[in-house]
């Protein structure tokens, strides 16, 4: 049995631990779980333990999962996985905060559907793909503006940071210019300004390299197998 309380308490611990090696208050440092895999019963022990937001990749489960989680109501749901734009009057049902928007189609989608469900504002982060991975989703570094600039006209989009993956090292410290990179991209549209933009999220950090991501400013992590284990 996986004790995911116990795993829970070690990613907090490793979380002030890398918070106080960089000077950084770990109250300002928060984890979206990542439940994908994980059934309902699983998570709910970590509701009281104060886990406030789960991270879910897939529409069909995460909808499942709202459904039927006594708790859901007690945390905040954010949307990490690729979102088709097939997918997004579903996605505004349940999310809080969508990690992953890449295309000025999926921001215009977005503001058609929040219109449409009469939804106030809809938060989301921008993914960008600083590492170049081919197999990643996410917005070039370039791009980045010019969606920012897409998104004026869009007044149910509020962009609320950044979000991205780095590539899977041995050696997590091989991660930081990747991380390190999308920290000054954040800092760089903060100064130029945009309507719609509010730097507040840095979503970076994994179980692999979260402490490394933590150090460059990252602000919400997104931790899935060392909470809940690996999965299949
Ligand atoms: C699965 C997943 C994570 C969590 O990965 P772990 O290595 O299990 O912590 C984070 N972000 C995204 C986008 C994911 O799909």
């Amino acid at each position: 049995m996986i004790d995911v309380l116990a795993n829970w308490d070690v990613v907090q611990d490793r979380i002030n631990r890398a918070a106080e090696r960089v000077g950084r208050s770990p109250e300002t440092i928060q984890v979206v779980a990542v439940t994908k895999g994980v059934a309902e019963d699983q998570i709910e022990p970590l509701v009281s333990r104060g886990m406030r937001a789960v991270g879910e990749n897939r529409i069909q489960e995460a909808m499942s999962k709202y459904r039927a989680a006594a708790w859901r109501d007690q945390v905040e749901w954010h949307f990490i996985g690729h979102l088709q734009t097939n997918k997004v009057r579903q996605c505004l049902q349940l999310a809080d905060l969508i990690h992953s928007v890449d295309s000025p189609r999926l921001i215009e989608e977005i503001q058609r559907r929040a219109e449409r469900l009469e939804l106030d504002q809809v938060r989301v982060l921008l993914q960008v793909n600083i590492s170049r991975e081919a197999t990643k989703f996410g917005l070039k570094p370039a791009e980045v503006p010019m969606l920012l600039e897409e998104a004026i006209p869009c007044e149910k989009v509020l962009v609320e940071g950044l979000m991205t993956m780095a590539p899977f090292e041995e050696d997590p410290e091989k991660t930081r210019p990747v991380f390190r990179q999308l920290r000054l991209l954040g800092e760089e549209l903060k100064q130029k300004g945009f309507p719609r933009f509010e730097m507040k999220y840095l979503s970076m950090g994994m179980t692999n390299d979260f402490e490394v991501a933590i150090e460059e400013g990252a602000n919400l992590l997104r931790i899935g197998s060392a909470i809940f284990g690996r999965r299949a």
